[in-house]
């Protein structure tokens, strides 16, 4: 497997690259972020609800978070951030967690590191393929967008890529949502209502402990705020990524799926369906995801 590691630098092998799960009919869902963090923040909730029925979710973070912090740097911290990663997805349940040994803050969308996402598409054999958009504030997020949207067509193209066998199925394309406007507007074409795994998701965050109670908060300059008790920072967490976060656009979304039952819904995730990749109808991808 591509995981992060301090010999394996060479990420690029000759061997023919197959599938790492041979198929058995699970819906395989592939989700990109540009930080050892990022998918758990916006997919958590949604993935641990796919786990449970059935389906087969890998995080990838593209690069390897050797910047995100206001003290520690490099080796030292990509080491930390790949344990805090593997932490994260066993809380979560998810299948797995790669952390590709790109640079953080550095990222550029080259045609190495297209290579490399669509390599973990193609291994993945994925059916469902997550990013966030490329009109973010953060150039790592923003590229990240750009790999796997550079990624979407060339999967299906056999001669590029080729130690990874071409997937004879495009898959269904979607982005995370963001508050982002220009130049234009996230538009939730699925909303996940997650109150049932909200503090099973916060678990999850709780294992990224340079971010959510060092990084972050030092970034917001909040950081005398953080309770040094773990309990007490958990509890302090809780509270602090949670309540009216729901945008109008993701209510409307909760309503047209959820019904009358939309109105105690707390907390969401909602995706986008991409133009690139496989077109499916807003009802099609709305049974793709649980309720
Ligand atoms: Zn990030």
């Amino acid at each position: 497997m591509l995981k992060f590691g301090l010999l394996s630098m060479a990420l690029t092998g000759l061997a023919v690259l197959t599938p790492a799960v041979a198929q058995d009919g699970k819906l395989r869902v592939i989700a990109f972020g540009a930080h050892p963090d990022d998918c758990d923040g916006k997919f958590a909730g949604t993935a641990m609800k796919l786990t449970r029925a059935g389906a087969a979710v890998k995080f990838v973070s593209v690069t390897n978070g050797d910047a995100g912090h206001q003290e520690m740097g490099g080796g030292a911290l990509a080491r930390r951030r790949y344990a805090e990663t593997q932490e994260s997805a066993r809380r979560l349940g998810i299948a797995e967690y790669e952390v590709m040994n790109n640079h953080d803050g550095e990222l550029m969308p080259t045609l190495e590191v297209r290579r490399q996402v669509i390599r973990a598409i193609r291994q993945w054999n994925a059916d469902i393929v997550l990013s966030p958009r490329s009109n973010d504030y953060h150039p790592d997020h923003r590229y990240t967008g750009v790999l796997v949207q550079d990624a979407a067509y060339m999967v299906v193209v056999p001669n590029i890529v080729p130690e990874a066998p071409a997937l004879r199925k495009n898959p269904i394309f979607l982005y995370y949502d963001d508050n982002f406007q220009k130049p234009a507007p996230f538009r939730p074409d699925v909303a996940v209502g997650i109150d049932d795994v909200w503090e099973k998701k916060i678990d999850a965050l709780d294992a990224q402990v340079s971010q959510m109670y060092e990084w972050l908060p030092w970034v917001a300059g909040n950081l005398e705020q953080v309770p040094k008790d773990p309990a007490a920072r958990k509890k302090w967490l809780l509270q602090t990524r949670g309540g009216g976060r729901i945008s109008p656009a993701i209510r409307a979304a909760l309503e047209k799926r959820y019904g009358a039952e939309a109105g105690k819904i707390q907390h969401a995730e909602a995706f986008e369906l991409c133009e690139y990749g496989r077109r499916v109808s807003v009802e099609e991808l709305q049974k793709l995801f649980p309720r």
